[in-house]
C-alpha cells in the first residue's frame, strides 16, 4: 500500500447538497443552528448554501438569510455553490460572509442538459466568466465536475474527457477541482486509476477533491482508493444527507461521521471531534423528523476501552 496522508481536509456539504434534497423546507434558524454545530465540532470547510434560482430549489431560497445569520469561527472557510454569473452577483451582496465559491457542471452532456439546460461547452464558458469575476473579488474557486465516474444516462465517462474539462477550468482560475460520483457509480480500482492520472496531468498546486456518494455502498472503499492515489481533500455530508434524486430513493453523499471515524481509526487527522460531529448529525435527524442513514448514527464511535 502506498503512503497515506497524515491529515486530510474535509468540506462539509450537508447544508447545501444535503438540505437541497429534503422535501420539507427547513426553517432558516434550524439550518443556522445545524451549521454552527458543525463548525463547533471542528469542521473547517463548510458549503453553506447555494445561489440557485429560488423557484428551482425552494429549500435554498433563504441563501441570503443563512449567510447573514450564521456565526462561524474565523478559521472556518465558508463556501457557496454558484450556478452562474447571476448567482454570483446575488452572493456578492454578502461578500464578507464567505471566502470560496463552488462552480459546477457535469462531465457528460446528457446529465448537464438535464441538470442546468446547457451543453458542457456552454457551462465551461459560463464558469470562465464566473471564476474571472470571483477572482477579482478575491474569492477562491472550486470547480465541481459531476458524473466524473459515470453518468446515469450515458454510462461510462472517459477519464480523458473529465480531465480535459478540469484543465480548462483550472485555466479559468479554479484552484481546486472536485470530482463528483454523483450517482454512486465509481469503484475503488477506477478511483485509484483516475486520481493517479489526474495528479499526473493537472498542475501540482491544484487541490484535487473527491466527492463520493454512497448510493451503492462503495463510498468509503472509494475514499481509501483515493487516499492511496494521494488525494487529501474530501467532501461529505453529515447524516449521509443529500445526493442526487436519481435513482429515486438512493442514499446520498458519504456520511461525514462515517468518513471521519474511518480516517481517525486509520491514524489520519481531520481536526474534527467525532462525538460532536455525531451530535450534529443527531440534531439534523431530530430537525428532519426521520431516521438518517449514516452508520455512526446507529453504532456510535468505536469505544476502545
Ligand atoms: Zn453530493
Amino acid at each position: 500500500m502506498s503512503e497515506l496522508p497524515a491529515s486530510v481536509r474535509i468540506r462539509e456539504v450537508g447544508p447545501r447538497d444535503g438540505f437541497q434534497n429534503e422535501p420539507e423546507v427547513l426553517p432558516t434558524d434550524v439550518k443556522v443552528r445545524l451549521i454552527e454545530l458543525l463548525a463547533a465540532s471542528g469542521v473547517r470547510r463548510i458549503e453553506l448554501t447555494s445561489f440557485v434560482r429560488p423557484d428551482v430549489i425552494p429549500q435554498l431560497a433563504d441563501a441570503d438569510a443563512v449567510l447573514e445569520r450564521v456565526r462561524l469561527p474565523a478559521d472556518v472557510s465558508a463556501s457557496v455553490l454558484i450556478p452562474n454569473e447571476r448567482g454570483l452577483e446575488r452572493a456578492l451582496a454578502h461578500r464578507e460572509r464567505f471566502s470560496e465559491i463552488n462552480g459546477f457542471l457535469s462531465a457528460s452532456e446528457t446529465h448537464n442538459q438535464h441538470n442546468v439546460g446547457r451543453s458542457v461547452g456552454e457551462s465551461i464558458a459560463g464558469l470562465e466568466r464566473t471564476f474571472a469575476r470571483a477572482e477579482r473579488e478575491g474569492l477562491r474557486c472550486e470547480a465541481v465536475i459531476s458524473t466524473s465516474f459515470g453518468c446515469p444516462y450515458e454510462g461510462r465517462v472517459p477519464a480523458d474527457s473529465v480531465l480535459e474539462i478540469a484543465r480548462r477550468l483550472v485555466a479559468a482560475g479554479a484552484q481546486e477541482v472536485g470530482f463528483g460520483d454523483t450517482t454512486g457509480m465509481a469503484n475503488p480500482r477506477q478511483v485509484r486509476d483516475f486520481f493517479a492520472q489526474a495528479r499526473a496531468e493537472l498542475p501540482a498546486e491544484v487541490e484535487l477533491t473527491a466527492h463520493f456518494h454512497n448510493t451503492r455502498g462503495q463510498g468509503l472503499a472509494n475514499v481509501l482508493a483515493a487516499l492511496e492515489a494521494g488525494v487529501c481533500s474530501f467532501e461529505s455530508s453529515f447524516g449521509e444527507l443529500g445526493g442526487c434524486p436519481v435513482p429515486a430513493g438512493a442514499t446520498g453523499n458519504i456520511a461525514s461521521e462515517d468518513l471521519v471515524s474511518m480516517l481517525h481509526e486509520m491514524g489520519i487527522a481531520t481536526g474534527i471531534d467525532l462525538p460532536a460531529l455525531v451530535a450534529a448529525a443527531r440534531a439534523a435527524q431530530e430537525a428532519l423528523g426521520r431516521k438518517l442513514t449514516s452508520h455512526l448514527l446507529s453504532a456510535g464511535p468505536i469505544d476502545w476501552r
